[in-house]
């Protein structure tokens, strides 16, 4: 059976006199293998991947592990409390400020943390990520590693021309560390189906780095999304979706939501969709409080997709 430790690294005391760690476990299996890192909550709002993880390290079948597990079920714990994408002390979005600053603000000293106590010792990666507290997700990044990100399962997957600097990522990619990035469920609706997905989709990868036993779940046919509109609205107010089928094709012009005013009850803004045949990889689910500039929906273009 694989041997389980805690072994949790130490980040900071805060004034009210609280340690603040980094959660990491390590699961070591019966025979050699690589190491895979896990982490979900850089982005503590996108709770769904620490429950994913969470149920996976505690509930899923593990024996004939070869290698080791390193895991990081909440990797930042201010926002995962504060169900924000930003750490509320410092406003830090800890997945724009890898490899960290040691002697940096409390978000960089973090980032420092995580990088040289997790992303330094992984073969291979897996980053959990989610829509948010209000909208819904359902895509893989292919980054470095397409035959992980395939394998995951997921229908859609996305394959950027440039990343973002200072992800979690970026420090893995630099190490030539193959690294997929999850985006997975969110929203203000029931995540059972997500969580499986999450599961399953973990427990495909460790059977593909040849760290389980048996073959992954082949996945469904896949489309290589090349092209993602971000929509974000211009108007704050009551969000009122019209599309709310997660992978549904719509077609140019066609309205996904309409900001309202719960205030003087005037429609100000519908959003539409931007490309002649999109489909739908980012949406809201349910009426929502939205603000100017939130990720109000994302629509890929299947013009310009691979499959
Ligand atoms: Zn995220």
């Amino acid at each position: 059976m694989p041997t389980r430790t805690y072994r949790p690294i130490p980040v900071a005391t805060l004034a009210a006199g609280v340690e603040v760690i980094l959660p990491l476990h390590e699961i070591v299996g019966d025979r050699d293998g690589p190491t895979l890192g896990i982490s979900a909550g850089i982005h503590g709002e996108e709770a769904v991947g620490v429950e994913i993880v969470y149920r996976f390290v505690t509930a899923f079948d593990l024996t004939g592990l070869a290698g080791r597990l390193l895991v990081l079920p909440v990797a930042n714990p201010f926002t995962y409390a504060a169900i924000t994408r930003t750490t509320p002390i410092d406003g830090g979005n800890l997945n724009r400020l890898f490899p960290g600053n040691p002697d940096g603000q409390l978000t960089e000293q973090l980032a420092y943390k995580m990088t040289e106590g997790f992303l330094r010792k992984i073969d291979h990666y897996v980053d959990l990520h989610a829509g948010g507290a209000y909208p819904t997700v359902d895509y893989v990044y292919v980054l470095n590693a397409e035959h992980l990100s395939r394998a995951f399962g997921s229908r859609l997957l996305y394959r950027p021309k440039e990343t973002l600097m200072g992800t979690s990522i970026s420090v893995t990619r630099e190490r030539n560390v193959p690294s997929i990035v999850v985006e997975l469920g969110g929203g203000d609706v029931d995540q059972s189906a997500y969580v499986r997905r999450g599961i399953q989709g973990l427990a495909n990868v460790l059977r593909m780095l040849q760290m389980l036993p048996g073959d992954p779940v082949p996945p469904p046919p896949q489309i290589v999304l090349r092209e993602i509109a971000t929509l974000r609205p211009h108007h704050g107010g009551l969000l009122l979706p019209e599309v709310t089928e997660m992978g549904s094709e719509v077609r140019g012009g066609q309205v996904l939501g309409r900001v309202v005013s719960p205030y003087s009850l005037e429609e100000l803004e519908v959003v539409r969709s931007p490309f002649a045949r999109g489909i739908v990889v980012l949406t809201q689910l349910t009426p929502n409080v939205v603000e100017p500039g939130i990720f109000g929906y994302m629509i890929g273009n299947l013009a310009t997709a691979e499959s």
